[in-house]
């Protein structure tokens, strides 16, 4: 399959969800700018104010944002 990066780039834009967290869409991701994910195999999922998970070692700077469906998950399973 092939994927054109220009095209991908040129589609991403910003807009909110229904608890006014920004999201990204990324082709067919929905990436939440409010939360990244850590490398932890559980609970990777952290909210943009923690900076650091020190299970892991990871740095929020270092790690993507998470996957939106991934953190409403996160978020109901509590
Ligand atoms: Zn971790």
């Amino acid at each position: 399959m092939g994927i054109n990066l220009n095209k991908d780039i040129n589609c991403w834009h910003d807009t909110f969800n229904a608890r006014n967290e920004r999201l990204q869409y990324a082709g067919n991701i929905t990436l939440n700018l409010d939360y990244w994910d850590c490398e932890c195999k559980n609970n990777y999922i952290y909210p943009i104010t923690q900076q650091y998970c020190c299970i892991c070692d990871s740095l929020q700077e270092e790690r993507p944002s998470s996957i939106e469906s991934e953190v409403q998950n996160h978020l109901f399973s509590k």
